[in-house]
């Protein structure tokens, strides 16, 4: 006996009682057979339904051949008559989000003969890939135009045409097909055959929101939210922008520019801090000894910082100029100088002593190594 399924029926009902067919075990879960369910299977891109079957939650409902199998942690005695009900809240977006890319698929294909060819509806949003590259402005064309239709309210049609009509009918994702076909109609934006659940009147999405596109294969890749989903994803943003405004005291509406001076004031302090930084480096190697090897340790100096202070000390001193810089726990980068020999030698001894890696030309050595200030001090001593 096939099982009915009553999400062909009414898309709507949330509830019913069915008897238990068949009861198997499935991995470590049971998986239950009933003669009527409003569970839909996963399957068309489409995740399958929540809820629970006689007080049990619903795992995972699949198809396998002609059956539908709900998975559940128990098992059910067969015979038995069973109240189900879905997780309708999680459904309808499912629906809302399933028509939704109807519609948007539809348009994009019949303006810019953009093919959809990878749908996913995710937990937080849903991604086509189409085959076109569309520019943001025809994007918008096509979201202002998905919109359009589900203001209007317009009844989804489902239909089943015989195998002369179908092979009459223009439709999307047209291809050699067993059995019945079914073929969903969304007047003014789309026909394609397809499988699963859709709200009944377009106006029942809400809304439909394209969010920025990816560059993916050739083509592009656009997350789609409809109804609530877009209406929390707008909430979050405009708390975000709220946020942002606050902190920089500038209006909502002028944030990116707040943004950008913001940028440009940190450009022009980074210049002053590294003129400042100068002539530190200026007037500390200015003060020290000008002959044998010197070992400095300085706090949070980037790693061209340290550079520019080692090569600083290297032009003014004869003997090694050495500066070294906390990076973590027991990790020191460094920076070596000196004009009057070859360097590169003594780098590598000392990579070997201290536990570290670096290198460079004859006069100026960079890397790190690890080992505790006091051993590095006492190396440098005697070299
Ligand atoms: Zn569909």
């Amino acid at each position: 006996m096939k099982t009915e399924l009553l999400y062909r029926q009414d898309v709507c009902q949330t509830e019913f009682s069915a008897q238990v067919l068949g009861c198997e075990e499935y991995k470590d879960r049971f998986a239950v057979e009933l003669d009527r369910t409003c569970f839909y299977p996963e399957g068309g891109g489409q995740p399958a339904d929540r809820g629970t079957l006689d007080g049990q939650p619903v795992l995972h409902v699949r198809e396998s051949g002609d059956r539908i199998l709900h998975l559940l942690e128990r098992p059910l005695e067969v015979g038995k008559q069973v109240e189900g009900k879905i997780d309708w809240e999680f459904r309808f977006c499912q629906m809302q989000h399933h028509t939704g890319e109807h519609i948007v698929s539809g348009i994009a294909h019949r303006l810019y003969g953009a093919d959809n060819v990878g749908f996913h509806m995710g937990e937080e949003v849903v991604t086509i890939d189409l085959s076109v590259e569309l520019t943001p402005d025809e994007l918008r064309r096509v979201e202002r135009l998905a919109n359009a239709v589900v203001q209007q309210n317009i009844p989804v049609e489902e239909t089943f045409p015989d195998a002369d009509a179908l092979k009459a009918l223009d439709y999307r994702s047209k291809k050699e097909l067993e059995g019945q076909v079914r073929i969903i109609t969304v007047p003014q934006a789309d026909c394609c055959a397809c499988c699963g659940t859709h709200v009944p009147t377009t106006g029942q999405i809400g809304m439909i929101k394209l969010l920025q596109p990816q560059k993916y294969k050739g083509g592009i890749r656009v997350n789609i939210l409809c109804g609530q989903r877009a209406l929390d994803d707008y909430n979050a943003k405009d708390q975000s922008v709220m946020d942002i405004s606050h902190q920089l005291s500038a209006p909502p509406a002028g944030v990116a520019q707040a943004v950008a001076q913001l940028a440009a004031q940190q450009d022009v302090l980074k210049l002053k801090l590294a003129e400042t930084q100068d002539k530190l480096f200026q007037l500390m190697a200015e003060g020290v000894e000008k002959e044998g090897t010197l070992c400095l340790f300085e706090e949070g100096l980037a790693t061209n910082d340290l550079r520019r202070f080692a090569a600083l000390l290297g032009e003014k001193r004869s003997g090694i100029s050495a500066v070294f810089c906390r990076a973590e726990d027991s990790i020191f980068r460094y920076a070596v100088c000196c004009h009057h020999i070859d360097l590169r030698p003594l780098c590598k001894d000392w990579n070997q002593a201290l536990n570290g890696r670096g290198g460079g030309d004859k006069a100026l050595v960079q890397g790190s190594v690890r080992a505790d200030r006091k051993a590095i001090e006492e190396y440098f001593a005697v070299l």
